[in-house]
């Protein structure tokens, strides 16, 4: 990772703080380690992916329904879906700084280290190695043992002064009413994820409204892991949101409703405005696939940290709804009119987050622009996500152009966010706005009152131009519509 490319993230964190994007949790008390909060601007761009996924999966397909399942779920579902036992990271503690780190990454750490340093068959050999960890002895002795042949020291205080590899579960746990407090149960836990909403639910949504193999069931909630390593701002959280979409499917067609659900993702990323060679899908090697996936892949953006997995599709065969089946008891067969035939569905999941899918949206609309001999930053992001679509400045601050400027702002506000702002040169204003993503600014000037005319600025070129008032929505409308990154 390049100085660069870690000097954008550091300005995109900073920008995201002076905008009102994202601010650390409980900053005044120093923070909480992964938990952000969401301002102004954040809340409207996070309403706005929410509405575009929501939007992709629901209204545009007649047979995915929507559903709000609870955080707190019974036990037994978290004993079903595998996480109890599984849903673990291989961590490491350097007894010096006493920080922990993720066993696998900092072979992988050393594995870039080599690479970089073009000693490309001793990098080869230990990636060897990392794969194979755990096809021999337990999966924590392997890796210990790759730190320790190849000296991997603490990226922080350079110590080769290790714990053992231990297996750190990243659930996190919490009590339940009274009976927690007696002492009757192990406590329950936040979820990890919210596809197990969905499966304990598949029998409800079928029972109760009008879909039938194959469908989908999508939702949008909040999910919890206790990540140890978690230094990578909005990338990795504790606590962060997901928009998933379960799609219940005959077996013999899961293959292809799996290479369907990629392509339309893959798509939805373009029509979201992402630049095409910031993404790719990287499929998951068939030796690497969870022992209940027959597919999965990754789509990839090109962060500041690197390529990296913003969204996952995933062919889960009949794995959750044969465990839903045996843990509950409760038959998960459904009946097929099409074929006559009754099996336990299998399901293609795409699953994204949307904090990492903000900060892709953030990272790609981010650019540093010289303009006479300034330089000024521009969000040139899709203006269907921007916060603010539309900025109204009267030129000065007269009534007469404030009126104005009401009028617009209220005709407008039907249709977009507006900010009607009439402080400061119309130059600071412009580029406030900039920061922010706004994709066109309005103009109210003495001329305009003359003819009825205002000026639009349009964020990416910043050009201007005069447009009667009556046709001004309209005028965005097809501004909007034509957009291109
Ligand atoms: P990673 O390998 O990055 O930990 P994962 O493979 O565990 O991710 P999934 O369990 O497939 O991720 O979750 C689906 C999506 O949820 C991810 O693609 C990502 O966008 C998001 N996600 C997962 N963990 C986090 C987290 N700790 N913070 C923010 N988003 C997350």
């Amino acid at each position: 990772m390049s100085i660069e490319h870690l000097q954008q993230l550091d300005k995109i964190v900073s920008l995201s703080k002076a905008r009102g994007f994202i601010y650390p949790s409980s900053e005044i008390y120093g923070g909480l380690g992964a938990v952000y909060d969401y301002g102004p601007m954040g809340v409207e761009l996070r309403r706005n992916i929410r509405n575009q996924w929501w939007k992709a999966m629901t209204r545009k397909h007649a047979n995915i329904v929507g559903l709000d399942a609870s955080i707190f779920m019974h036990p037994k579902v978290w004993e079903a879906s595998g996480h109890v036992d599984g849903f673990n990271d291989p961590m490491i503690d350097d007894k010096q700084s006493k920080k922990r780190y993720r066993a696998d990454h900092l072979i992988e750490g050393l594995i870039a280290r080599l690479e970089k340093d073009g000693k490309v068959d001793q990098a080869a050999k230990v990636q060897e190695a990392l794969d194979t960890a755990g096809s021999r002895d337990g999966l924590c002795e392997d890796l210990e043992a790759i730190i320790h042949e190849y000296e991997i020291k603490s990226p922080d205080s350079g110590a080769f002064d290790w714990t053992a590899v231990r297996q750190f579960n990243l659930m996190f746990k919490t009590q339940f009413g009274a009976v927690a407090a007696a002492g009757d149960n192990d406590g329950i836990y936040l979820r990890p994820e919210t596809a197990q909403g969905i499966f304990v639910n598949m029998k409800n949504v079928m029972d109760t409204s009008r879909v039938s193999i194959p469908f989908g069931i999508a939702q949008i909630g909040k999910a919890f892991r206790n990540e140890v390593v978690a230094r990578q701002f909005v990338f990795r959280m504790r606590e962060f949101e997901q928009m998933e979409m379960q799609y219940f499917v005959a077996p013999g067609t899961d293959e292809e409703a799996y290479n369907e659900w990629l392509e339309k993702r893959m798509s939805w990323h373009l029509e979201l405005g992402i630049r095409k060679e910031h993404l790719r899908v990287a499929p998951h090697p068939q030796d690497k696939l969870a022992h209940y996936a027959r597919a999965a892949a990754d789509i990839h953006y090109h962060f500041p940290i690197g390529w990296q997995e913003v969204e996952g599709v995933h062919n889960r065969t009949d794995f959750d709804m044969t465990r839903h089946q045996e843990f509950s008891g409760k038959k998960m067969e459904v009946f097929d009119q099409a074929t006559q035939s009754k099996f336990i569905p299998y399901v293609i999941e795409t699953s994204i987050g949307l904090d990492r899918c903000m900060l892709m949206v953030l990272c790609d609309a981010y650019r540093e622009e010289e303009v006479e001999g300034d330089v000024r930053t521009v969000l040139k992001m899709h203006p269907a996500l921007a916060p603010i679509q539309v900025g109204i400045f009267p030129l000065v601050k007269k009534p007469e152009l404030q009126e104005v400027a009401s009028k617009l702002e209220t005709d407008l506000s039907d249709h977009f966010t507006v900010l009607n702002d009439a402080s400061g040169s119309i130059g600071k204003r412009y580029r406030r706005l900039d920061e922010i993503g706004t994709p066109y600014c309005i103009t109210v000037d003495f001329d305009g009152l003359e003819d009825q005319t205002v000026t639009i600025r349009d964020r990416d070129t910043m050009q201007q131009s005069r447009v009667s008032m009556e046709k001004v929505p309209s005028v965005l409308h097809q501004k909007m519509d034509a957009w291109a990154p």
